[in-house]
């Protein structure tokens, strides 16, 4: 049995047993790893926050044998006000799902956290949540290597304005090199990208952008993760709100 104090923010959380919480968690030195929370549907529950997806805590947890127990939890810092607005739970939800897609059991990932962290920040204080959800999306791409270079042709490395994108190749293409599979992406959506690729997340609270273009820009993002990567559940439910 060995007791761990873990920093962590609470992805996701579902039922188990009559009364416990199989709770899934984030954390920039363990990567991401699952927890029992025992008794937290009674109605004296004391660390019901710590079962709600947005808690952002640290975590006591012991481990015996592969089930690991969280028997204590200190709130440091919530997003649950993100909750007051369905645009902005939607997009928080839908960061914690593509962290949920992307981070690895028990890989230290800090940069992660911290973007993660930062970006929630952001949002409960009221920047375009549909802005800062797009920068994240890419900065998570870039984190893991996988980030397209929206200026340059994947293929040939000319500059390019009209496009298209090329899921199979993974990247914009020029006239001369596009293939039978791509597909044309918006000139509005593509400058869009190129500037979130080049923003500091401390731009974003002033770069201004139409809900139309946030939204095409989400929905490309969304075609990527799921083309690519991995469906983000949550992202296409932002895009039905
Ligand atoms: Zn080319």
């Amino acid at each position: 049995m060995t007791e761990k104090i873990i920093d962590a923010i609470v992805l996701k959380s579902q039922d188990f047993k009559d009364n416990d919480k199989i709770v899934y968690l984030f954390s920039p030195a363990e990567g991401k790893f699952s927890a029992v929370l025992k008794g937290v549907k009674k109605a004296s529950a004391k660390l019901k926050f710590a079962g709600e997806p947005f808690c952002f805590a640290e975590f006591t947890c012991v481990k015996r044998g592969d089930m690991a127990t969280i028997t204590n939890a200190y709130q440091k810092e919530s997003f649950f006000e993100l909750r007051n607005d369905i645009t902005a739970f939607y997009a928080g939800v839908s960061a914690l799902e593509i962290v949920s897609a992307f981070a690895q059991e028990g890989v230290a990932d800090p940069a992660l956290f911290v973007c993660l962290v930062k970006s929630l920040s952001l949002m409960v204080q009221g920047v375009n949540p549909k802005t800062v959800l797009a920068h994240f999306a890419l900065c998570v791409l870039d984190n893991f290597g996988q980030k397209p270079c929206f200026e340059t042709c994947a293929e040939c490395g000319a500059k390019v304005k009209e496009s298209v994108f090329c899921f199979d190749v993974g990247g914009v293409l020029c006239q001369n090199c596009q293939n039978d599979f791509a597909m044309p992406l918006d000139e509005g959506v593509r400058r869009v990208l190129v500037n979130l690729s080049a923003f500091s997340r401390e731009q974003l609270a002033t770069y201004k952008m139409s809900n139309v273009l946030a939204d095409k820009t989400l929905h490309f993002l969304n075609d990527l993760f799921e083309k690519n990567f991995k469906k983000i559940n949550s992202l296409a439910q932002l895009l039905q709100l």
